[in-house]
């Protein structure tokens, strides 16, 4: 059988970011986004090989921006296109798996919309424009939630009254999962050790942020909750505060639950400690210049970080190593040096010539002779959901 090519779509509101995986090769033939959808400014932009780019498409909408899409997917996939995998953000609790989309997937997608309000109408537009302009292919759609259903209810459940759990799903449910699963599995095969007899801290660092305890290929415990907002410092998220910041800010300032929201969410971060940006590159290179607000930035992102991956090694029998993985956690040897210093109880040590070779997408064994494993492993989301959708096609 020639080898097969999935296009993984990752829909927003406004935009599309897209890739077309072949299970052969590395590299992706095709990726790109559609961006400003909607807009008189909607542009697609592509990348093929060395090849780069842009084609205008104003006031495009989805189903628009995908069907300019089409013949550009075609041509690189040779005219064999086997299915399509749709990233999505929330599966609730329905969801413990990728799954086949049909009319009762899409049912269940649309009502967990609630827990989602942002994210999920927007990846339900991107699946139905492609299920109408692709009615002949396979299509899967795979959760970012997903992966931590396996989390045991001590970890899942928030200490609030059990109604709002029972009849209204509040409870934690964790995303990155795709990355968490992928960069485990790399994790193990990398230490060569079986991923069903493997326990690992992954810290998935990007624009979002979360740790991840895995026990034997399974989500054990990790640190986003009911929305990506709980636990880590991320670029423009806040990560935990005290609960009762809502109510003191209301009451203290008036401010109304969408500013608030805002804040959160936009505002805060490593862009609001800093006063300066939300780009991590930024704030070491501002840092250097002795910018004390992103000084302030980087010793809280890496202490907290610290914090949460010990809290998350209450959920492993063991430690096989501690992963570091996203934009920043792939790149950056100053974070991983800094929250590597916080975890000396964990017995953890780096070997500084190795933690600096490993950037721009070099994995490998980072720690110091005698520590525990630190691994840098580059996460492939698309190739992870790929795989997904090829083993639903193989069903
Ligand atoms: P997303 O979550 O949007 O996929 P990425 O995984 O690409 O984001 O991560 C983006 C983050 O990675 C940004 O904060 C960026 O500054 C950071 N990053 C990328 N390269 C480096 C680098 N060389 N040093 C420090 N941070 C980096």
């Amino acid at each position: 059988m020639p080898a097969r090519n999935i296009l993984v779509i990752n829909c927003g509101s406004s935009s599309i970011k897209f890739a077309l995986v072949n299970e052969a090769q590395e590299p992706f033939p095709l990726s790109g986004l559609a961006e400003r959808l909607g807009s008189p400014e909607a542009a697609l932009h592509w990348q093929q090989g060395e090849t780069r780019d842009s084609l205008m498409i104003p006031g495009a909408d989805h189903r628009l921006a995908l069907s300019q899409l089409l013949p550009l997917v075609q041509r690189a996939a040779g005219g064999e296109l086997h299915g399509i995998g749709h990233r999505v953000v929330h599966g609730g609790e329905r969801f413990t798996a990728a799954s086949r989309l049909d009319e009762i997937s899409l049912l269940a997608i649309r009502q967990t919309a609630p827990l989602a309000p942002l994210h999920n109408p927007a990846n339900l537009l991107g699946i139905e424009a492609a299920m109408k302009l692709f009615p002949n292919l396979v299509q899967v759609a795979v959760f970012d939630t997903a992966f931590h259903q396996t989390l045991p209810e001590y970890a899942y459940r928030y200490a609030v009254p059990e109604a709002l759990y029972r009849e209204h799903g509040v409870r934690r449910y964790g995303f990155h999962g795709t990355s968490h699963r992928y960069v485990s599995r790399r994790a193990a095969e990398l230490a060569g050790l079986a991923l069903g007899d493997s326990s690992w801290l992954v810290a998935h660092l990007g624009n979002g942020c979360s740790t991840c305890a895995i026990v034997d290929g399974q989500s054990r415990d990790t640190s986003m909750g009911l929305t990506p907002l709980e636990g880590l410092v991320m670029g423009t998220r806040s990560g935990d505060v005290d609960p009762n910041l809502h109510s003191h800010l209301a009451r203290a300032l008036g401010w109304s639950l969408e500013q608030i929201d805002a804040m959160l969410n936009k505002d805060s971060g490593l862009l609001g400690l800093s006063g300066l940006s939300n780009d991590m590159r930024a704030l070491e290179q501002a840092r250097e210049q002795g910018h004390a607000g992103a000084s302030l930035a980087v010793e809280v992102f890496c202490y907290r970080l610290a914090k949460s991956l010990a809290a998350m090694s209450c959920a492993l029998p063991r430690l096989d190593g501690l992963v570091f993985t996203g934009g920043i956690g792939e790149n950056s040897p100053l974070i991983r040096s800094k929250t590597v210093d916080h975890l000396r109880l964990l017995g953890l040590h780096l070997d500084q010539p190795a933690n600096a070779r490993c950037v721009r997408g070099v994995a490998g064994a980072i720690q110091a002779d005698g520590s525990p494993r630190v691994l840098v492993v580059p996460t492939n989301e698309e190739r992870q959901i790929a795989l997904d959708t090829l083993a639903l096609l193989d069903a």
